[in-house]
């Protein structure tokens, strides 16, 4: 039986996972719940998959969870702060994690899942982009099992599966997000609204701002570089507006494996649930005719989207510089969907805390997490100064 624990279990790919889990009663079963602040949310899952311990990170919210528990007469045990999510992720109480919780916020409760040598389903890229060479050091040595859930790096573990070949080159695709095609000028006076409506993924709202100012592309480049130890040269991005290509590796023979299927987090998931078996994720299989027939790629626009290069020149530079890129861009988004700075802002406030800050060599969690707090710090007086849109 696969317990698992869902990090992040009110959001979209929470969601997703929970639902590919009650497809498997005899295989996959729910035995942690934690949620950031959506307490009733998190109670309302509790009370359709009773899991054995659900967790608030908010501890103000923790009387509301152990209440709502008992009133709905369940056993499951309630638990608040990062700490538990974190201990329990650890613990005996499960064997698999889906670390599903968004922003750096989700590398503690990765970190100690990893550590513990849980079965790892890895949809938090920020804990890598922020201490991926910690965190691949730690799971090499122990021979962790991790799983990517993202689209492209689910894909490219699905083409690497089985094989002793090194990749030549990995091709992440993108699908673009909803400005593709707008120039610079254009994208001055985009709204929240607009940059929330991803034409093709239904995503929590920083990864659908990140997808919109390519910004998702970036920290992906920076995660597959650590997942599959390819430097960034030999990672390359593809638009491919009809997102139905999640990815592709090229081997030195001249053979591109790439792996298809419609846009569902579903599919990965039942992939990380599952490996190296198959099972029903819910998704129908691909029908290309019905999508249109047609598999279009382009090159992405740099000059319009200048954080994906942002992302790339914070990789090449290492250190503590994806840190302060990953911080200063969730300040950003942070302050864009509040309508506190236009999105322009958010590579103007990325590339500057990043001009500003000292690098470091990232050879401690301490040196990261003091990278992190800085350029948020940095950050924010920027957004503060900036003209409201
Ligand atoms: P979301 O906003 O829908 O959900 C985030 C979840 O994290 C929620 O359950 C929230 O309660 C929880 N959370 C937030 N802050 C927390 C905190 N401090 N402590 C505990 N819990 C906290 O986000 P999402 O779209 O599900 O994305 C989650 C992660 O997966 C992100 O890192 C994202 O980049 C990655 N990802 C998502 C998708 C997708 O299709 N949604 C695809 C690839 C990767
Ligand atoms: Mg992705």
């Amino acid at each position: 039986m696969r317990r698992i624990a869902i990090l992040g279990a009110t959001g979209s790919i929470g969601t997703s996972a929970l639902d590919v889990v009650a497809r498997h009663p005899d295989a996959l079963r729910a035995t942690v719940l934690a949620a950031g602040t959506r307490v009733e949310e998190l109670l309302a899952l509790c009370r359709i998959h009773a899991p054995e311990h659900a967790i608030i990170g908010d501890e103000r919210l923790y009387p509301i969870l152990r209440d709502g528990l008992n009133e709905a007469g369940l056993s499951t045990q309630a638990h608040a702060g990062s700490d538990s999510i974190a201990s329990l992720a650890a613990s005996s109480a499960c064997n698999t994690v889906i670390a599903a919780i968004v922003g750096a916020a989700g590398l503690p409760s990765t970190l100690a899942a990893a550590r513990a040598g849980k079965r790892l389903l890895l949809a938090n890229k920020e804990s890598l982009v922020l201490a991926g060479e910690l965190l691949m050091r730690e799971v090499r040595s122990l021979g962790t099992e991790v799983i990517p859930i993202d689209s492209e790096h689910n894909a490219i573990f699905q083409c690497l599966a089985g094989g002793e070949a090194k990749p030549v080159r990995l091709t992440l695709t993108a699908s673009g997000g909803p400005f593709r095609g707008r120039s610079r000028a254009e994208l001055a006076t985009v709204t929240p609204a607009q940059a929330l409506a991803h034409p093709k993924w239904s995503m929590g709202p920083k990864i659908s701002i990140d997808s919109a100012t390519l910004m998702n592309k970036g920290l992906e480049v920076i995660e597959a570089h650590h997942l599959f130890h390819v430097p960034s040269e030999r990672i390359r991005v593809l638009v491919h507006p009809q997102s139905l290509v999640h990815s592709m590796v090229d081997f030195a023979d001249g053979s591109t494996l790439a792996q298809l299927g419609l846009p569902d987090m579903r599919t990965a998931l039942a992939v990380g649930l599952a490996w190296p078996r198959r099972i029903a994720s819910g998704v129908p299989p691909l029908d290309l005719l019905a999508q249109g027939g047609q598999l279009e790629f382009e090159p992405p626009d740099l000059d319009a989207f200048p954080c994906l290069g942002l992302a790339t020149a914070a990789l090449v530079s290492g250190g503590t510089a994806p840190a302060i890129l990953n911080a200063a861009n969730e300040e950003a988004v942070s302050a864009f969907l509040q309508g506190r700075i236009g999105f322009l802002d958010i590579p103007d406030t990325v590339a500057a805390t990043l001009n500003t800050l000292p690098q470091h060599a990232a050879d401690s969690l301490d040196v990261l997490f003091d990278a992190d707090r800085a350029a948020r710090v940095t950050a924010r007086a920027r957004i503060e100064g900036r003209p409201r849109p």
